[in-house]
């Protein structure tokens, strides 16, 4: 990484602005903009949904774990249904459980800044969590409430089709690709999972507690930009 590199991309994190930066203004959920709406027992199957917003709505009173007590509403996911990359999150906190939408807290507004670095856009990529409610005090998701919102997560990920999964944080890792290192021993490593490329790099929330992270959190971020220029050569 040359100098002007790392601090270009230091100055497009906007860091004091982040830092400064009230709570995020209300808006529409992702859910609501889905059309969801409570389903009753016995509604349809999320899995069996035809697009994103139909499974949306089948998840909308999803009662499946014991998160769905503590919740405002399911926080489903947000971006381009035919997304070629998805950040995959941990699961709502505050900010998102009262606006319906994924990485809207001072986590999501650092991601919002990272993206344009790498020539993308937050509305160009689909952002989703591993669990869609929000853990009680953000713990942790326990394991058996990831096994209970995982299968929505892959069937997701199989509707958008991405070229490139991006896990933001250990969970998500830990989740998708089984990995239980400690995160910094395979970040910025590509691997696979169901035939598709997955970068691990460090959760925006971490690089807000460790800002000296931020320039390896630069170096993967720069080989998602090598590796969506290189698909594009191909296509
Ligand atoms: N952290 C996450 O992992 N997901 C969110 O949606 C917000 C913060």
């Amino acid at each position: 990484m040359t100098r002007r590199d790392l601090l270009e991309y230091l100055q497009d994190f906007a860091w004091r602005d982040i830092a400064a930066a009230g709570p995020p203004a209300e808006t529409t959920g992702a859910a609501a903009r889905a059309g969801a709406a409570p389903v009753p027992a016995g509604g349809e199957d999320p899995l069996a949904a035809a697009d994103l917003p139909a499974m949306g709505r089948a998840l909308a009173a999803c009662p499946r774990c014991r998160l769905c007590r503590g919740r405002t509403q399911v926080v489903f996911g947000v971006g381009n249904p035919g997304a070629r990359v998805v950040f995959v999150g941990e699961g709502p906190g505050a900010d998102e459980d009262r606006i319906g939408e994924p990485f809207v807290g001072r986590a999501g507004q650092l991601l919002n800044a990272m993206l344009p670095s790498i020539g993308l856009k937050r509305e160009d990529v689909y952002i989703a969590n591993v669990v869609k409610c929000r853990p009680p005090g953000n713990r942790d998701p326990e394991p058996d409430e990831a096994a209970a919102c995982m299968p929505f997560l892959r069937r997701q990920i199989e509707l958008i089709d991405p070229a490139v999964i991006v896990c933001l944080g250990r969970i998500a890792a830990r989740h998708l690709l089984g990995n239980t290192a400690p995160i910094s021993s395979y970040r910025g490593r590509w691997t696979t999972w169901a035939g598709r490329d997955v970068l691990p790099t460090f959760h925006p929330a971490y690089l807000l507690r460790n800002p000296a992270a931020k320039r390896e959190s630069w170096a993967d971020f720069k080989k998602l930009r090598e590796k969506l220029r290189a698909d594009e050569g191909k296509g």
